[in-house]
């Protein structure tokens, strides 16, 4: 999936973070590679923060842009003496985005040394830990979660940045994973939901790693190990990987997006690989509203996979119709509703030659505003399509996310107030049909218990504080 490049008016991630301790490696340069795998989580900015430099101090390098942007010539940070890295892309939206003091890592110094932090997520009380900090006196730089935590472990009087943790820890609602480094070593954190992936991997040669995805461990050669606990915090340094249960957890809620469109489909999730689950999505959803049709193609690229599921499922050919354009960057990825809709002109070709004179069975992972489906169609159908028929492979999005992922106001939704026999005359589809949420869950394997399906269904594990 190639995100740089990403449709407008589709559900943007987070973050994606990573970080590891090694003594013999060139971890900020090894970050470097990781932060690349993890570049569909974010787009915006990237940095890298590396040491113990001279007198524990952590060196910091990070830039508004993609990874390549921030970092042209990674080969650079061979040169940079460290036994340990974090790292950070980030996708955000609103305000927060047009301020460069956001850009992840943040390094602070406070009485006992430098700090450097990254984070995904959202805390669904940082306001009024905010208020509380403020009220005492805090001055904050940045709009981030990252900030927060800093400011509550410098108000902790051990410098010990473990034990500092598990004081503070507790305080924090939401959903976050984080990455945090005081120079000695490197701590993982993740939220007792677990809404954010946060995984563990060795690296070759000696040391440990942690990632958002998977796919990061492929790239610079760690070997995964297994996914962190909800509450559980893990601590690398030179005595190698020890880990603490720092929120009592009883539950498990993975983000199911994470399986439908965010992840990258060679990276695994509670032990379920992406582009398989997306295959099975596909087969439930030919199974669960077929259709009359010749050909079957999906919206690169996230939806390849499930597409080419409905396909084997329905007996169907399947057929490239749709050509992306890889070059278009994120710099086209405009603001305003009119630009993101001519965005969908820039970034998608029709094969003419293919959906000419054809019923079309055109799959999709998600359908958030409906405008980019209505783009489609509507050239789909200059292309000569006799009919198209959407197939979505997740149920209609309803509701808000509370936990760091950019879903419009309710009110902005299709799904939002209109049934389902409303939406093909809106989008001008000769029918949509949308797998259920119990399809999905099946298709995942994981119990539904064991994720979160908030914009879904409604049902949010926590909500955020009046
Ligand atoms: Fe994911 Fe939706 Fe839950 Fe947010 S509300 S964590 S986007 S499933």
């Amino acid at each position: 999936m190639d995100h740089a490049v990403a449709l407008p008016g589709k559900l943007r991630e987070a973050c994606g973070i990573c970080g590891g301790f090694a003594k013999d490696q060139p971890l900020a340069y090894l970050t470097c590679f990781a932060l690349y795998a993890l570049q569909h989580r974010g787009q915006e900015s990237a940095g890298i923060a590396a040491g113990p430099g001279e007198g524990r101090k952590i060196w910091l390098k990070r830039g508004m842009g993609l990874v390549s942007e921030v970092f042209p010539d990674s080969a650079d940070l061979k040169g940079i003496v460290c036994r340990l890295a974090i790292g950070h892309v980030r996708y955000s939206y609103g305000q927060e985005g047009q301020n460069p003091e956001n850009i992840q890592p943040l390094k602070l110094r406070y009485r006992h040394g430098e700090l450097a932090i990254v984070h995904n997520g959202h805390l669904v009380n940082a306001r009024e830990l905010r208020k509380e900090l403020e009220d005492q006196g805090a001055i904050f730089q940045t709009d981030t979660d990252s900030e927060l935590l800093a400011h509550m472990i410098a108000r902790q009087g051990s410098s010990c940045l473990e034990e500092a943790l598990l004081e503070v820890v507790p305080r924090l609602k939401g959903a976050f994973a984080f990455i945090i480094t005081d120079g000695i070593k490197v701590i993982g954190l993740r939220d007792g939901y677990g809404f954010r992936p946060l995984s563990l991997g060795s690296i070759d040669g000696g040391g440990y790693y942690l990632a958002s995805e998977t796919c990061a461990f492929d790239t610079i050669r760690a070997v995964f190990i297994r996914d962190l606990e909800p509450g559980e915090m893990v601590i690398l340094d030179e005595n190698g990987v020890r880990t603490r249960q720092v929120i009592e957890s009883s539950c498990s809620n993975l983000c199911i997006f994470e399986y439908i469109y965010f992840a990258r489909p060679d990276s695994n999730l509670q032990g379920m690989n992406v582009h398989l689950v997306r295959r099975e999505l596909g087969r439930r959803l030919a199974r669960e509203h077929p259709v009359n049709a010749d050909i079957v193609s999906g919206v690169p690229d996230s939806s390849i996979a499930a597409a080419s599921g409905f396909a084997e499922q329905a007996g169907l050919p399947y057929e490239m119709a749709l050509v992306k354009n890889r070059y278009i960057g994120r710099t086209f990825i405009k603001p305003t509703q009119k630009m993101r809709e001519e965005g969908v002109d820039l970034k998608l070709n029709v094969v003419r030659k293919i959906v000419e004179d054809k019923r079309v069975v055109l799959v999709d992972d998600s359908i958030v505003r409906g405008t980019t489906s209505l783009k489609l169609i509507q050239i789909m159908r200059r292309a000569g399509a006799r009919e198209v028929h959407l197939r979505i492979s997740s149920p209609p999005v309803i509701g808000s996310c509370y936990y760091g992922i950019d879903i419009p106001d309710p009110h902005d939704l299709i799904a939002h107030g209109h049934s389902a026999t409303e939406i093909p005359g809106m989008i001008g589809a000769d029918s949509v049909g949308y797998l259920s949420m119990a399809e999905v869950v099946e298709a995942v394997g994981l119990p539904a218990e064991k994720l979160c399906c908030g914009c879904f269904n409604g049902y949010y594990p926590v909500l955020p504080e009046k």
